[in-house]
C-alpha cells in the first residue's frame, strides 16, 4: 500500500490508525449522508464499492489517519487522529486502544515523536485530536514534547463553551491538556505558518474548520482535514454529512475548496477516502472525482 509521497521539495506519509474493515461498523449511507436519496446511491453503487462503500454490506468505510509532511524547514503531523486509552465506551474501535501500529508507522518514516515540530488540528473532533497526548502515569501528557500545536482560536473557543455545558471527553483527555502544558499556539484559520505551509479556512463541518496548503510553487500539496469525507462528497459537493455543524456552509466550503484545487497539479490528500487516498482532482460533470496517485 502506497504511503510516502513527493512533490516539489515536500515529502508526505500516511500513517494509518484504522482502515475500518469491510465488515463495518461503518454507517449506512442513509445515515452518514442523511440527504442522499437512493436514486443517488443507486447511480453511484458501482464506482463506490471498493472505494469508500463495503462490497458486502454496502456500508460507508472510512480511512482514520494522520498524514506527515516534511518540507524543508520542519516536520509537521497534520490531524492526530485518534489514540490510545482513551474513553469512547459507544465506539469498540475506538475505546481504549492499545494498538503499537501508529508509532511503529511514525518511527517507519524515520522520525521520533520529538522530531515533530508543529501538530496542526484541523478542527476539534475527537479523531484528529488523539495522538495530541498520551497516557503517562495516569495523567494526560503532550505526545510530541516539542511540538507547538496548532488549534484556530475560534474552534477553541466554540468547544470550550460546549464543554461547559456538557463535559466532552476529548476535550478533557486531548485538548485541553495541551493548553495547559503551554504547548498551544491560538491562530486564525487562515494563519500562514512560513512561506512553505498555511491554513485554508473551509467552515462548515466545524466552526472554525481549516485545511492545510504546503508547497512554495505551483502544485504542492493539501490536506483536507474534514472538509470532504467520501468519495461521493466530491461527485456531489453539496452532500452534507451527519455531524456537520452547519450543513449548508460546509457544502458551499467543499465546492470552493473542490473547484480551486480542481485541475490542478496540488496533491490532494484526503484525509478519510479509501487508501491511497492520495491523487489529482479533476472534473466529473457538476462535480469532482479523485484519480488517486498509483
Ligand atoms: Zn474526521
Amino acid at each position: 500500500m502506497k504511503t510516502k509521497f513527493a512533490v516539489e521539495d515536500l515529502t508526505i506519509h500516511r500513517i494509518i490508525e484504522i482502515e475500518e474493515p469491510t465488515t463495518g461498523p461503518g454507517y449506512s449511507p442513509k445515515e452518514f449522508f442523511p440527504d442522499l436519496t437512493p436514486e443517488m446511491l443507486a447511480e453511484n453503487r458501482g464506482w463506490m464499492t471498493g472505494n469508500g462503500l463495503d462490497p458486502e454490506h454496502g456500508n460507508i468505510l472510512l480511512c482514520f489517519q494522520s498524514y506527515i509532511l516534511r518540507t524543508p524547514h520542519h516536520n509537521i503531523l497534520v490531524d492526530s487522529c485518534i489514540g490510545n486509552d482513551k474513553n469512547y465506551p459507544t465506539r469498540p474501535l475506538w475505546h481504549k486502544r492499545s494498538d503499537p501500529r501508529y508509532m511503529r508507522q511514525l518511527a517507519e518514516t524515520g522520525l521520533k515523536v520529538e522530531d515533530i515540530d508543529f501538530v496542526m488540528c484541523s478542527h476539534l473532533h475527537p479523531d484528529h485530536v488523539g495522538w495530541n497526548t498520551r497516557l503517562e502515569n495516569g495523567r494526560w501528557v503532550p505526545t510530541f514534547p516539542k511540538a507547538r500545536y496548532l488549534f484556530s482560536e475560534r474552534e477553541l473557543d466554540y468547544w470550550t463553551a460546549e464543554h461547559k455545558k456538557t463535559p466532552i471527553t476529548y476535550m478533557d483527555d486531548s485538548v485541553l491538556p495541551i493548553i495547559a502544558a503551554n504547548r498551544a499556539d491560538l491562530v486564525k484559520s487562515d494563519h500562514a505558518l512560513d512561506d512553505h505551509v498555511h491554513l485554508v479556512p473551509t467552515p462548515g463541518h466545524s466552526p472554525d474548520h481549516f485545511a492545510v496548503h504546503a508547497g512554495k510553487r505551483e502544485a504542492g500539496a493539501v490536506f483536507t482535514g474534514d472538509c470532504i469525507h467520501s468519495p461521493l462528497q466530491a461527485r456531489y459537493p453539496e452532500l452534507g454529512m451527519r455531524a456537520d455543524w452547519d450543513r449548508k456552509m460546509a457544502g458551499e466550503s467543499r465546492r470552493k475548496f473542490l473547484e480551486h484545487y480542481c485541475d490542478s497539479a496540488t496533491l490532494f490528500c484526503a484525509m478519510h477516502f479509501p487508501s491511497p487516498s492520495v491523487g489529482h482532482l479533476k472534473r466529473w460533470g457538476e462535480g469532482f472525482r479523485l484519480n488517486y496517485v498509483e
